[in-house]
């Protein structure tokens, strides 16, 4: 089945989508993006995947073209088209087309949806863990803005893979900030789940948001503190989420077991209580 993909205005075949070589996503990275899980055909978390991509276009002063209702219509008739059940959606807002000057103001901006099918509920990265390797974090300091700007994220889980590891979890000053696309939880050994604060170092992830509330209501006791590669790897349980995997375990950090080196009870609970929560709406 041929994908269907909307750019500025017009549903097309994703094949058919083309923009301009002057665009300033492409010249610049000057651009911002999203990706909203969908499940069972529908939207996962998407209010805070909208409010995010709002904040973030507002970051690099980049005109919404549409409205975010708008653009939540404009995804609800995708995963029609494309009959998505599972997997999600990707969204991008770039400065759009204009001489290459540093300077030159969003005119028209281009807006890009496409869906991406993905098996999300029965990974087997879910059932067996996954291994992360620690990098030094080589972003730039806006992390909160979900930049289009990806290559410090490419090369460290370049590095990561080619290390036999799943993603890399980035660390600055001896903390561990996020992972390359995903947010960073450790369980320590009196059953607190830590995950370091938002602020302009990370991004703030719309799934640990909702992970965070999910374990406070079911007694989970939550601090949003820094925590040191060095207390991660004497962690319970370590774990990472995004909207593209949810909540998945890591079971090794460079090499080393976290706890026994298998799934932990509190990430299993977290996992199915999220995807609870996601089917229920
Ligand atoms: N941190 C980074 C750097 C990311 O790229 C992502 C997702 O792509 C996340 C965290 C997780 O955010 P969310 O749960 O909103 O997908």
């Amino acid at each position: 089945m041929e994908r269907i993909a909307w750019l500025n205005g017009i549903f097309l075949p994703l094949a058919d989508a083309k923009v301009s070589a002057q665009d300033r996503g492409f010249l610049f990275a000057d651009g911002i993006y999203e990706f909203t899980a969908v499940l069972d055909g529908k939207l996962v978390d998407s209010e805070a995947h909208l409010a995010r991509f709002a904040r973030s276009a507002a970051g690099l002063d980049l005109p919404l073209p549409i409205s975010i209702e708008e653009i939540e219509t404009i995804q609800r008739e995708l995963i029609a088209r494309n009959a998505l059940d599972q997997g999600g959606i990707y969204f991008q807002l770039t400065g759009g087309p204009a001489e290459r000057d540093f300077l030159a103001p969003s005119t028209a901006p281009t807006l890009l949806l496409f869906t991406q099918a993905s098996e999300v509920i029965e990974r087997p990265s879910a059932k067996t863990g996954i291994a992360v390797m620690t990098i030094v974090d080589p972003r730039w300091a806006r992390r909160d803005i979900k930049s289009i700007m990806l290559l410090g994220q490419v090369l460290a889980k370049r590095e990561a893979a080619a290390a036999g590891a799943q993603e890399a979890w980035l660390v600055e000053d001896g903390f561990i900030t996020e992972g390359a696309s995903s947010s960073a939880l450790i369980v320590t050994q009196d059953g607190t789940l830590v995950t370091r604060p938002n602020s302009q170092a990370i991004l703030p992830g719309c799934t640990r948001k909702a992970v965070l509330a999910i374990a406070e209501r079911d007694g989970v006791k939550v601090e949003e503190r820094l925590f040191t590669v060095e207390e991660a790897l004497a962690a319970r349980e370590a774990i990472l989420t995004s909207a593209s995997n949810f909540v998945i375990p890591v079971v090794t950090i460079d090499g080393q077991p976290i706890g026994d080196g298998t799934p932990g009870p509190i990430t299993r609970r977290l996992r199915d209580l999220y995807i609870e929560a996601a089917r229920a709406g």
